[in-house]
């Protein structure tokens, strides 16, 4: 994982969030947080930190009205950055979810929450999604008690995510400091911080995701 800073990669993975003017995952260090800071000293200070769109004329540039056409793509660009997929994970995604019975955006939503990745970063054991992918391929969580190093895994009601304190007493460690809340479909060990159980499949209004999957669906349709 980078360490927070407002060039290189870190801020790069927050160039979305630069042009849709708040964090997609609410963090504080995120550049769009950051027209004021406090100093040192506790005064306001003004940041020369990217909070404006970005590209060469960003610092000036109007957020034009988009089109229909337009929407749907900043959607679909959204979701992926959110879940931290490539546009062939996430197409490939859509197609699963299309398929068969039921509504494809409700079970595009229900399978991008159940990837292995999502349900680290969903439960604590890591702080972000991009430190979830990581602490996975990096083969540090195990699912029902085996290494699992593919961050797509499809999870199921009854798997239990762990961390073995042993191995990895890092990550183990960074995991207890969590103080997220869980959904619902999450539950951590009272005994056990670096214990995840999933509880059941989660449903469409209980994932906190601020995109609207409709315009995704519509954005793969037209594909
Ligand atoms: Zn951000």
């Amino acid at each position: 994982m980078s360490k927070t800073n407002q060039s290189g990669t870190h801020g790069a993975k927050h160039t979305l969030c630069r042009r849709i003017g708040f964090c997609l995952w609410g963090m504080p260090n995120c550049p769009t947080n950051s027209r004021v800071i406090k100093t040192r000293g506790g005064s306001d200070a003004t940041s020369t930190a990217k909070a404006y769109p970005p590209g060469q004329h960003g610092p000036t540039k109007r957020r034009a009205k988009l089109s229909t056409y337009g929407e749907m793509l900043l959607e679909k660009q959204k979701l992926k950055t959110f879940y931290y997929l490539t546009d062939h994970q996430l197409l490939f995604m859509y197609r699963t979810a299309k398929h068969g019975l039921g509504n494809p955006g409700d079970k595009l939503l229900a399978n991008l929450e159940m990837r292995l990745c999502s349900a680290v970063y969903r439960s604590g054991l890591a702080p972000t999604i991009f430190a979830a992918r990581q602490i996975v391929s990096h083969r540090h969580v195990l699912v029902n008690g085996k290494v699992c190093d593919r961050a797509s895994r499809r999870l199921k009601a009854g798997d239990v995510l762990t961390i073995n304190e042993q191995h990895s007493p890092m990550i183990a460690q960074i995991a207890k400091s969590s103080t997220i809340e869980l959904p619902p479909y999450l539950e951590k060990d009272a005994n056990d911080k670096c214990k995840v159980t999933i509880t059941r499949e989660p449903l469409p209004e209980e994932i906190r995701v601020d995109v609207s999957i409709i315009k995704v669906i519509e954005y793969f349709n037209l594909h």
